[in-house]
């Protein structure tokens, strides 16, 4: 009795590389790096004079005064036109400005 052989054809699942994914996020990176300019340099030195201390570490009761940032609570990829304005800006640590961050870029990719 001869025994059939089946020749197993191997699917190759198609993997989605993560580079296209992350791609764009990449370029937009570059793209703000580039705006912070000496001018905002100059201008965040000195609002961080004024703000001592992180805002959102601020709400539970914590003082952190090292590693600040200066960021935009509306977004400069929104709103370009908030750059300098106080109101739309606020010092957080690098934690802080960290989770910040992470959630628009979230919202942001939910969103498109
Ligand atoms: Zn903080």
């Amino acid at each position: 009795m001869k025994k059939k052989f089946k020749i197993p054809t191997i699917k190759v699942p198609k993997i989605e590389t993560s580079e296209n994914k992350t791609l764009p996020v990449e370029e937009k990176r570059k793209e703000n790096q580039k705006s912070y300019d000496n001018h905002w340099r100059k201008f965040s030195n000195a609002f961080r004079k004024k703000h001592l201390f992180c805002k959102q570490c601020l709400k539970e009761g914590v003082y952190t005064y090292s590693d600040l940032h200066v960021d935009h609570i509306i977004p400069l990829v929104q709103r370009p036109d908030l750059k300098y304005v106080e109101s739309n800006l606020q010092v957080l640590c690098r934690s802080c400005h960290g989770k910040k961050t992470y959630k628009e870029t979230l919202g942001k990719e939910k969103g498109q």
